[in-house]
């Protein structure tokens, strides 16, 4: 069965499986180039993006992400995730460069320039959402090929072509699951819908807390 894979290396792992989970999509962990089956999508998460690109080439992941993309895989990087997909990052040399966007690590500031707000993204909900920056990257620049699906504090901080999708938050780390809904469905799986009133399934008082999976 096609399912999506987690990028198991580094960063938000974990959160990405439990939104998975929650929104009932088949997703399981990626790590070796032998874990590269059967995949309609790949989560590349949030974490540190020089640490993932390191443990990348250790493990050869980077050619199966290539090899996955050329296979019709669809890829979402989240935060760090974004940074490697990007075809230019201001100041040092590209990683995986499967985007046509050019990117600034830790833009904002320090760790302690790192915020959340809400924001309605009326491709991924009607509602508003939560967003979650953490040190992250600015996407100043995106080539013709590119939809600029949101922007924060005027950069670009979700875009997509049809393969490949990026945002500079993480979708992971708040209880809403309008991000991964979106994802699934690029990807060709079709996600039980949601049932009236559970989603996006946050609220202000509680927004990293999650009720237990039922
Ligand atoms: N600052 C990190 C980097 O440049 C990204 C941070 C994140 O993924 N939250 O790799």
């Amino acid at each position: 069965m096609k399912t999506i894979g987690v990028l198991d290396l580094q960063g938000g792992v974990a959160e990405h499986l439990d939104h998975f989970a929650r929104l009932g999509a088949p997703a399981r962990r990626v790590k070796q180039a032998a874990d590269f089956h059967d995949l309609a999508g790949l989560v590349i998460p949030g974490g540190e993006s020089t640490c993932l690109m390191r443990l990348m080439r250790i493990l050869g992941t980077d050619e199966a992400i290539l090899a996955a993309h050329r296979g019709g895989a669809k890829l979402w990087g989240t935060c760090a995730g974004a940074i490697l997909l990007a075809s230019r990052v201001v100041g040092e040399d590209p990683k995986l460069g499967l985007m046509d966007i050019e990117i600034e690590r830790n833009a904002f500031g320090s760790q302690l320039d790192s915020f959340a707000c809400t924001a309605v993204i009326p491709c991924v909900a009607d509602e508003e959402i939560p967003l979650t920056f953490i040190r992250a990257p600015k996407i100043l620049r995106a080539g013709p090929g590119v939809t600029i699906l949101h922007r924060q504090a005027g950069a670009i901080a979700m875009a997509e072509t049809a393969d490949v999708l990026v945002t500079t938050f993480h979708p992971e780390l708040t209880p809403c699951l309008a991000f991964h809904r979106y994802f699934a469905r690029k990807c060709g799986l079709q996600p039980p819908e949601p049932r009236a009133g559970t989603d996006p399934s946050w609220s202000r008082a509680s927004w990293t807390r999650q009720a237990p999976i039922t």
